[in-house]
């Protein structure tokens, strides 16, 4: 069980020595299980909601807490294992391109602390689920972008995370492609995974109808369960 809460976090970046804040006064609960969608126009705070959640950056104001931990202050082997709660898929994407894909996913298996022979099913695993079993000799400039996209989040599923933080996964897919990944997601979270998704893909946001959180100018402006695009009760 993971339980993400958020309370009065404020997160600033200095450019030209103005601070400009990307999220403030940000107090949220994500528990164990949810689905959450993460909405709102470019530069609302979504890819930075999703870093702070998963520990990647610390907030100059408020906590992050994972089952009650204030994540800033974790250290060593509780920062290790607060690390592994979460799957991540980022915007920019994290497959190293000089390595084929069986390559990438091992070393995502070895930094969760996999032995080889534990890493190479965990690889064939995490292609499984996604539906890609068998390129693990590909490289990834050979894939198309769905498949790279799936690619990407098998390395986030490569050992069975309780919490996968998800950053525009969607982007630039056809229809189709969308719909299998959030299939595949729903299946997952249908087995007790959270999900928190940042996207722009309104007409499935409407149709799955789950717990939606709109960022405005880096605040939260809504937050509805069973929510469309657009909610702000
Ligand atoms: P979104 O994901 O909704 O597009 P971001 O979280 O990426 O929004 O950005 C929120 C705000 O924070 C934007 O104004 C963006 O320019 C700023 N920002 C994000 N990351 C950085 C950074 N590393 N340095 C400076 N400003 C940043």
């Amino acid at each position: 069980m993971a339980e993400i809460r958020l309370e009065h976090v404020s997160k600033r970046y200095i450019e030209e020595k103005r601070a400009n804040y990307a999220l403030q006064d940000v107090s949220l609960t994500v528990e164990q299980g949810e689905f959450v969608f993460l909405i709102g126009s470019s530069g609302a705070g979504k890819s930075t909601l999703l870093k702070l959640m998963g520990g990647e950056i610390v907030p100059e104001e408020g906590t992050v807490c994972l089952n009650g931990a204030n994540m800033a202050r974790l250290i060593g082997p509780w920062r290790v294992r607060a690390a592994r709660t979460f799957g991540v898929v980022s915007q920019q994407g994290l497959l190293i391109r000089k390595r084929t894909v069986g390559e990438n996913l091992m070393l995502a298996a070895s930094a969760a602390g996999m032995m080889r022979r534990k890493g190479r099913e965990a690889v064939k695993k995490a292609l499984g689920i996604v539906g890609l079993p068998g390129v693990e000799a590909c490289y990834p400039a050979e894939l198309s972008i769905g498949e790279s996209r799936r690619v990407e989040l098998a390395r986030a599923v490569i050992n069975s995370p309780s919490i996968l933080l998800l950053d525009e996964l969607t982007a630039n897919l056809d229809d189709d492609v969308i719909w299998d990944l959030l299939h595949l997601l729903t299946e997952l979270n249908t087995h007790g995974t959270t999900i928190v998704m940042a996207t722009h893909a309104s007409q499935y946001v409407n149709i799955l109808r789950r717990r939606v959180i709109t960022l405005v100018d880096g605040k939260v402006a809504g937050d509805v369960k069973n929510g469309k695009y657009g909610d702000l009760r």
